[in-house]
């Protein structure tokens, strides 16, 4: 399979052995499709085209702009086998998962294409009338990661179009070809230009934040990458949203029913092998309950089924690529010196890049699998005694993505979660987003929001138009 970049409504890039990049199946370690090398050229190809369709599309009614973004939500719900079949393939993720994903993506369309950019009248009395409008910003580069081939695409095609602007958007290099497919089925609609998808080897990105005719940079990926961006994108004064990293902390209060709070636990760390920006990341576990915890976490990792995602039965696949999988490695082994793991392990024989869930007790702060973002399926389940410290305990880490709280009183829950340096904070639940709540990220986690009304806002700028009567 070769799967083809999309630039200038163009299907474009040739299938020779130089110009093309394989893509690897993380279950077999075999490439099952090839997709184009990208190049600075093709960059300068895609920019050039959402520039030229800037103004029309811009121009077109809102109802016609949401219209067509119902329209993806459609190609969604009708190609969904199709897109889940191949995501799995180059993502890992167990089918379910996948078509999970694509049902995800596709509320998420539905419920953009309820959005508009909202003006305001600021004042009109007998002197003057000044209005605020919400005017798109241009061409919007999306660069995007691995972990969430179209839902997180999504995220920012979405929106941006919505309010007017055109993009060019960078999947993943190990994740390009379900995100390529699922545009080629939505390029009868789309008008040229309008939406452009340059693949490359992770080379392009440098190329997208510093060209001049890019006027917003909305990327989702390490903080490490999230900083180079938004030094590059200083040259030009782009606008910049960054949804980074997290280490996001469960607290766990000594009065909870442990078994029922181990399930919600384990499926807010594993979901995705663990690889999701706000999945639980460290659980903080009060004396009281700490040992039965661990045990029924145990338990439940123990009963995990790791494998090929395609096959039925599948609940954790393989690790996306194979430095992350030489990350995780790395982390098992410090989590092993550092503390006594409970359940799962690396898998060293065969082929795919496979980790048994990892639960890890009698770690402490300090840690490297405490303080850095795993990424992955290894669990870290530190002690605590005085409920009164333990935000404080929670709050010294450079991310502030996501946190949970864990009582059966949700008031105890909700004093805690009000001292939590985090964009998100849940009580007695996690990973609960949706597309009309918005989200963002405190501290290292990112600048700016995505989703709902106040994500919108991102992809337009203000201007007043004030009239002296
Ligand atoms: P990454 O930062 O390595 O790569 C992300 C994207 O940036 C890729 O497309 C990559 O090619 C591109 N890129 C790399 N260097 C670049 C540069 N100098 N300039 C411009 N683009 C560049 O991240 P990853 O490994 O793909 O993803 C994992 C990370 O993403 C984790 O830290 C995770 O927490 C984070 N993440 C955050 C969210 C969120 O919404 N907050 C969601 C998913 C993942």
């Amino acid at each position: 399979m070769f799967q083809k970049m999309l630039i200038g409504g163009e299907l474009v890039g040739k299938d020779k052995k130089k110009s093309r990049i394989k893509v690897i199946n993380p279950a077999t370690e075999k490439s099952f499709a090839a997709v184009p090398k990208g190049t600075k050229k093709d960059i300068n190809k895609a920019v050039k085209a959402a520039k030229k369709a800037f103004p029309s599309w811009a121009a077109t009614p809102i109802a016609k702009r949401q219209d067509i973004v119902n329209k993806m939500a459609d190609v969604l719900a009708d190609n969904a086998d199709v897109l889940g079949r191949l995501m799995t393939k180059e993502q890992g993720k167990p089918m379910p998962e996948a078509l999970g994903e694509i049902a995800w993506s596709e509320g998420y369309l539905r419920h953009y294409a309820t959005l508009k950019p909202k003006g305001r009248t600021i004042q009109n009395d007998a002197d003057f009338k000044i209005e605020l409008r919400r005017v798109p910003l241009g061409v919007v580069a999306g660069i995007c990661p691995w972990n969430f081939p179209i839902l997180v695409p999504i995220w920012k095609i979405g929106p941006a179009l919505v309010a007017g602007n055109t993009i060019v958007l960078k999947p993943a290099p190990t994740t390009p070809v379900t995100i390529l497919k699922f545009f080629e089925l939505c390029n009868k609609f789309v008008p040229a230009g309008v939406i452009n998808i340059v693949t490359d080897e992770n080379d392009l990105g440098p190329i997208l934040t510093n060209h001049k005719d890019v006027a917003k940079v909305s990327f989702t990926g390490s903080c490490d990458t999230g900083k180079k961006i938004m030094a590059s994108s200083a040259g030009t004064l782009k606008r910049v949203t960054l949804e980074l990293g997290g280490n996001d902390a469960a607290i766990i209060l000594p009065d909870v029913d442990v078994k029922a709070t181990a399930a919600q636990i384990y499926g807010g760390a594993f979901l995705n092998a663990g690889q999701v920006c706000l999945a639980i990341k460290r659980v903080y576990a009060h004396e009281k309950i700490y040992d039965e915890l661990c045990d029924e976490l145990a338990n439940i990792a123990n009963g995990a089924v790791v494998g090929n995602g395609a096959h039925q039965g599948t609940t954790i696949g393989p690790i996306q690529n194979k430095a992350q999988y030489k990350k995780i490695k790395k982390f098992a082994k410090s989590a092993r010196k550092d503390g006594k793991i409970l359940s799962g392990g690396v898998a060293e024989k065969g082929k795919g890049y496979f980790v048994n869930p990892i639960i890890v007790r009698d770690v402490k702060d300090g840690d490297k699998i405490v303080d850095q973002e795993q990424f992955g399926p290894i669990l870290p389940i530190i002690k605590y005694s005085d409920v009164n410290k333990i935000s404080k305990k929670a709050n010294k880490s450079e991310y502030g993505l996501g946190a949970s709280v864990w009582s059966k009183s949700v008031a105890k829950a909700t004093k805690v979660a009000n001292t939590l340096e985090a964009g998100t904070v849940w009580v007695n639940q996690a990973l609960n987003i949706g597309p009309h709540i918005p989200m963002a990220g405190f501290k290292g986690s990112g600048i700016g929001v995505e989703q709902s009304d106040e994500g919108l806002d991102e992809y337009s700028q203000v201007q007043v138009i004030n009239i002296a009567k």
